[in-house]
């Protein structure tokens, strides 16, 4: 349960806020993050954003101008995270996710709150927002700023925000068919297309501009996909060398698992990106298989149908080895 009036406490509260989300953010993360900040701004409070990770190619459209998805500079902002009034954590509840900003955040005065959807949150924050109930970070987004514009009425959504929300809640719930999608979500989105959300075009720009690179990349990664323990498990394998081959990088892997899963009688899939020092591990499953216990034995997490890890100081053959066998387990079902 989200606590609303917590949440209103907090933001009457304060007036500078960081936000930030995971390494590697997805449209969920920098979506609500956007969405927060335009949102908090028409209060008259004072924003930014700061990322450990550079925003992916694949969401460059939502900071056409480059300036309101910040990547941390320890120089230009280590004093500001030590001086804000409140630092708010999106899409993610472990500090380790957060990287170069971990500690910063950690020593921090200022009022730490996560907004975010999923399980077992490392307790370093002072206010938690959590539900792993919600399709998305941008569903709980919506509650919160939702009981702010009941209280407020001068302040609301539009456009900007309504299409930052949409897009946050579309890709986390994979184009609203993953299984926590309900009829609030979908009453939410028809809430945000009344802003004059476009779908077609936040379809389009999220997932109609792939390089040739990476399609190549994922006809390569598909031609070497294997199978085990009768089908139920499929894996695919990018390596450094198709990276270079195709001119890709790793974030450009995002949905591959989408094809293995796509093959009638999968449970589960798993996706292993090489990088120079180590590995990326996507896991993903159906019904109760529960990856993300699968994802722990790395020291990863996520939910229970789509979980990921990073693993380092291994041997290519050897963790690709490893994880297949300990998949095993999880799939006798
Ligand atoms: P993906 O496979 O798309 O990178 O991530 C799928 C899910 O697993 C996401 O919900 C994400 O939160 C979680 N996840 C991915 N990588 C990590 C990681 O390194 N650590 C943890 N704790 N969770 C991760
Ligand atoms: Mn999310």
């Amino acid at each position: 349960m989200l606590n609303l009036q917590l949440f209103q406490k907090i933001i009457s509260e304060n007036n500078s806020f960081i936000l930030t989300t995971h390494v590697n953010p997805d449209g969920d993360g920098l979506g609500s993050e956007l969405a927060m900040k335009h949102f908090l701004q028409k209060m008259g409070k004072s924003i930014s954003i700061l990322n450990h990770s550079e925003t992916p190619k694949q969401y460059d459209f939502l900071d056409k101008t480059n300036s309101e998805l910040l990547c941390f500079d320890e120089k230009r902002d280590a004093t500001k995270i030590s001086s804000v009034d409140c630092i708010m954590i999106l899409d993610t509840n472990q500090g380790n996710r957060l990287r170069s900003m971990e500690q910063f955040v950690k020593n921090s005065s200022a009022t730490k709150v996560i907004v975010d959807h999923h399980l077992e949150p490392e307790m370093f924050a002072d206010e938690y927002f959590i539900d792993d109930g919600f399709s998305s970070t941008g569903e709980i987004v919506f509650n919160l700023l939702d009981a702010i514009r009941e209280e407020k009425t001068d302040v609301n959504f539009d456009k900007q925000i309504a299409t930052e929300l949409y897009i946050a809640i579309m890709t986390d719930t994979g184009s609203f068919r993953f299984p926590r999608t309900n009829i609030e979500t979908h009453l939410i989105i028809a809430e945000l297309l009344s802003y004059g959300v476009d779908p077609t075009e936040a379809f389009a720009n999220v997932y109609e501009r792939w390089s040739k690179g990476r399609m190549i990349l994922l006809g390569k990664a598909l031609d070497e996909m294997k199978f085990a323990f009768d089908n139920k498990l499929a894996y695919i394998v990018c390596t450094k060398k198709m990276f270079e081959e195709t001119q890709t990088n790793v974030e450009e892997t995002d949905s591959f698992t989408t094809f293995p899963m796509s093959i009638e009688g999968v449970l589960g899939a798993v996706l292993i990106n090489e990088l120079d020092n180590g590995v990326k591990i996507s896991f993903r499953s159906k019904g109760n298989i529960p990856f993300n216990e699968l994802a722990k034995e790395y020291n990863g997490g996520g939910h229970k149908n789509a979980a990921g890890t990073r693993v380092h100081n291994v041997q290519l053959n050897e963790i690709v080895k490893d994880v297949i066998a300990k998949a095993e387990k999880y799939l006798k079902v």
